[in-house]
């Protein structure tokens, strides 16, 4: 029999999740159907209740409803609760079961696709809203030699490098900074701010990208975004935007609910909007 997975969002057309798990159901032969899933801003549980009844196994989880997933888990992964915010969901004897892959999917790009090893590196990430709070748990367990957070409200960066700090296994020093006191240069350069979704440049001192430095957009399907410019203006040769974080956050989603992890190279290779 068929099982039955969606992506629920609002809105949720430009969902590229249906896509990319069809292909992996294709490669690892998985009898899977993925649809998207809108749902109006205040019925995010009726909507999942009804996708549920209807025999449905697990869902992804996008704006503006990842908020709404924590709330309704009655189990929540570490990552989930570290996040504070959920991405995807395994409904199974009557428990809802939610996991946050965003960071995983960020760090495998990183490391694996991208064989950018953080060990030792300093590594600077931009905004501190979920993206960011996801992705710090999996970014320390890399052991970076330092971890600073910079954003334009900065309490925010602050409360999320005491969070980090308190969290953490390993004792990576991590910093919470506004943009005019970053200091120095960062051997890798984490765009987790919302600023290339409206084409807009975080207020960033070119002098952050060190010789070799990786600049990273975790915006993705936008070509070449005003932090990209910045960075290659600047010298930068390796630049990415977060299409592999996308396909990895899936093929991790893909493994917890089918027990086969998908290879992601060639949905990555699909998926690449070319530079312009
Ligand atoms: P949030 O809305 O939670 O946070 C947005 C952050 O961006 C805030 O820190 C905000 O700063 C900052 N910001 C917004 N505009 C600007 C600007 N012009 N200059 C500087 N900082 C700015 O968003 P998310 O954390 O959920 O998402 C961030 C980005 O990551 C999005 O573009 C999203 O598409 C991408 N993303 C990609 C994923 C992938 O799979 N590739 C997965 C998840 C997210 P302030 O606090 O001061 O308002």
């Amino acid at each position: 029999m068929t099982d039955r997975y969606a992506v629920i969002g609002n809105p949720i057309e430009q969902s590229k999740s249906p896509l990319i798990h069809t292909a992996f159901a294709q490669v690892t032969g998985q009898d899977i159907e993925y649809t998207k899933l809108w749902a109006p801003l205040e019925g995010f549980a009726a909507a999942v209740d009804a996708f549920r009844a209807m025999g449905g196994r697990g869902m992804n989880v996008t704006a503006p409803f990842k908020l709404d997933a924590f709330a309704y888990a009655t189990d929540l992964a570490p990552s989930a609760q570290m996040a504070g915010a959920v991405n995807a969901m395994k409904f199974e004897d009557g428990k809802v079961y939610a996991e946050n892959f965003d960071g995983v999917g960020l760090v495998r790009d990183l490391v694996h696709n991208l064989a950018c090893a953080l060990q030792g590196r300093r590594v600077l990430i931009l905004g501190a809203g979920g993206a960011t709070r996801g992705a710090l748990l999996p970014l320390l367990a890399e052991q970076p030699g330092e971890l600073v957070i910079v954003n334009r409200t900065v309490a925010k960066a602050v409360e999320l490098a005491a969070l980090a700090q308190q969290h953490q296994t390993s004792r990576v020093p991590v910093k919470g900074l506004g943009y005019d006191d970053v200091q120095g240069a960062f051997d890798v350069v984490l765009n987790a701010s919302s600023s290339s979704l409206t084409a807009e440049l975080p207020p960033l001192n070119a002098g952050v990208f060190a010789p070799g430095c990786l600049a990273y957009d975790l915006t993705y399907g936008k070509g070449l975004t005003p932090f990209l410019q910045l960075a290659q203006q600047a010298g930068v040769t390796r630049l990415a935007d977060g299409v592999g974080m996308l396909a990895e956050q899936a093929a991790e989603a893909f493994a917890w609910w089918r027990g086969v992890r998908p290879n992601t190279a060639e949905v990555i290779q699909n998926l690449k909007v070319p530079w312009v």
